[in-house]
């Protein structure tokens, strides 16, 4: 009998033998529970997906037994129960059922195919007993084997422990029969397990997450961990990803990985998912771990965690030759792109973005684009208007990756989060001056970000055009409507659904139907022509009308019919380039080459 001062010791057991009723049995062993009321406790959210998702609403059949004595428990608030113990119960079971069908990197999913689960959905916490080692043993039907980031106990296949509850709810579990690759790095195990079946070529695979696993350890010098678990999950839509202490699970679309222009997307995803090892999952806030599951944790710095590791991902890949200079500043410009035509980067800060990350960009609604800007994707461009404005200041000497290791050798590599004013420090600190201004108006404020002025330190510029459809006619005769010149616009975008004609999915605040026309209104003709398709309503306006001239736009908004008169707009560029300055001078080819590691020389010349 363990004395009263020791840990209990936990253990679950994680039945999916029955994998066609998408029900998990799960029992949990308890030994050593001290005499009197405790509390068993389900998150309600999973670290990485912003969203309180109320996992107990899958749980069902809740038994607890003190040896063959049922224990009653009291079911006290949506994911918590209440049980009391005295000092003669040795051990205490406590058996459920989890429901889990939904296929997601942050969700659970079990099927005739495979199990999948992630432990905020699975195990209740004990109390506070978060430091004490969980055990899990899996049950599965034969032939299945398990792909995860926990540590196996004396190289059983089925038999699991994590240190503590946080790894435990940490790390994903893959259980089926997927294809298994593995490599080693600086003498560490890496798998990929696959589930699903596309048409990824596993030899490329392998090579180009090796490839990025190198690029991303020479950022930081080393690699914080014992062996690293990617799952990958190929099925009809991509789910995204969600990154863990050791491991990763990525979702993609099974016909993504061919051709290169849609395999790019999934090496973006993967260089990311893993970057987030330091970024986020030990380089972190102090809200950000050990984390509250029980409720929204807030930070401001999501921009940093998130942005950050976009904008590393995509220049690991350009490091690990995965990426030309030239693609990678085409996926820089299309953010600009992206971000520019927002008129919510006017309204929301990335600081208030991401504060409420739990209200607003994990529940969109049709308005979002108006009201709301991604601290992926404005954060992915401010790490690069700080990663160019430290080098400018520092002769190159410093960097953004700089200000990443300095943080990781001082709290991430230590196990704790940060103070968030340790942010702004860190990079003064690195840059050697303030940048009070600089996270006022770009990261606390709205004020539009001046692209050209932090490129400009690398001899680089931001060139905006327009896609006039009456630029492809041979005819040359284009009169005043050249790629350089604004095109006429609506204001909106559509989507075509089951045949149907558009429907609107935003009416843009900066545009002249904002309100006129409503998202979800079903438009039916232009000027009293029908309107087809998506496609021919943009180009129609382009080649036909002119800005300022009134059109006649019908629809049916709720079934009924309806029109508006609209004032034709200016649309946004729809093409954005990065390209070189003429006559750039040292100082900016110096810094071209040290951040994107390529010949100026080859820059300077294709562009001509
Ligand atoms: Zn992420």
């Amino acid at each position: 009998m363990p004395t009263p001062s020791a840990q209990p010791i936990f253990s679950y057991i994680v039945d999916c033998r029955n994998p066609g009723t998408h029900v998990y049995h799960l029992t949990l062993t308890i030994v050593g529970l001290t005499s009197g009321q405790h509390i068993l406790a389900l998150p309600v959210w999973t670290p990485g997906a912003y969203e309180v998702r109320d996992f107990a609403a899958h749980v069902f059949d809740l038994r607890l037994a003190a040896g063959p004595v049922p224990l009653p428990a009291h079911h006290q608030s949506k994911n918590q129960w209440i049980f009391e113990t005295t000092a003669d119960m040795a051990e205490v079971t406590v058996q459920y059922q989890v429901y889990a069908f939904q296929l997601g990197v942050a969700s659970s999913h079990l099927d005739q195919s495979h199990a999948y689960f992630n432990g905020a959905q699975l195990f209740f916490l004990v109390d506070d007993y978060r430091d004490a080692a969980w055990d899990v043993v899996i049950q599965a039907p034969p032939e299945w084997r398990v792909a995860t980031g926990l540590e196996p106990v004396a190289n059983h296949p089925y038999h699991y422990r994590a240190a503590d509850y946080d790894i435990l709810i940490d790390s994903p579990v893959e259980i089926g029969t997927h294809r298994a690759y593995t490599f080693m790095v600086d003498h560490k195990r890496h798998e990929i397990a696959i589930w699903g079946h596309g048409n990824e070529d596993p030899d490329v695979l392998v090579a180009d997450t090796e490839a990025i696993v190198k690029a991303q350890r020479d950022l930081f010098g080393g690699l914080p961990y014992d062996h690293y678990t990617f799952i990958l999950h190929l099925s009809d839509r991509a789910t995204g990803g969600l990154e863990h202490l050791n491991s990763t699970t990525c979702g993609t679309e099974r016909f993504a990985y061919r051709p290169r222009k849609n395999y790019r997307h999934v090496l973006q995803l993967i260089a990311h998912e893993f970057f987030h090892l330091w970024n986020v999952k030990r380089i972190h806030p102090d809200m950000l771990g050990p984390f509250d599951y029980q409720r929204e944790v807030y930070t401001r710095l999501l921009w940093a965690m998130e942005g950050f590791t976009d904008y590393f991902g995509d220049l690991s890949l350009l490091y690990a030759k995965r990426f030309s200079p030239q693609e990678y500043l085409d996926t820089l410009a299309d953010r600009i792109r992206r971000y520019e035509r927002l008129p919510g980067r006017l309204v929301q800060s990335l600081s208030e973005s991401s504060f409420d990350t739990w209200i607003k960009l994990y529940k969109p609604d049709s308005d979002s684009p108006n009201r709301t800007i991604s601290y992926y994707l404005k954060g992915d461009l401010i790490g690069m208007c700080l990663d160019l404005a430290i080098r400018q200041h520092t002769a190159n000497q410093g960097s953004l990756a700089e200000v990443l290791r300095r943080l990781y050798d001082r709290y991430g590599s230590r196990g704790i989060g940060f103070p968030e004013s340790v942010y702004q420090e860190t990079v003064e600190e690195v840059a050697g001056c303030s940048f009070a201004d600089f996270f006022r108006r770009y990261i606390d404020g709205t004020d539009p970000v001046p692209f050209e002025t932090f490129l400009n330190h690398a001899g680089l510029t931001v060139e905006r055009t327009y896609k006039n459809p009456a630029a492809e006619d041979n005819n040359g005769d284009l009169g005043q409507r050249t790629q350089d010149a604004p095109l006429p616009w609506l204001g909106i975008d559509t989507e075509v659904k089951n045949g149907h004609q558009p429907t609107v999915k935003v009416s843009y605040a900066n545009g002249p139907s904002v309100d006129k026309i409503n998202p979800g209104d079903r438009l039916l003709a232009l000027n009293g022509y029908e309107i087809a398709t998506e496609a021919g309503l943009d180009e129609r306006i382009r080649l036909n009308h002119t800005i300022g001239e009134v059109v006649e736009v019908t629809f049916f908004r709720r079934g009924q019919l309806g029109s508006a008169a609209i004032r034709l707009g200016t649309a946004p560029p729809d093409t954005v380039k990065i390209v070189p300055v003429k006559d750039a001078s040292e100082a900016q080819q110096s810094c071209y080459q040290a951040w994107l590691r390529a010949d100026w020389q080859a820059a300077a010349s294709s562009a001509k």
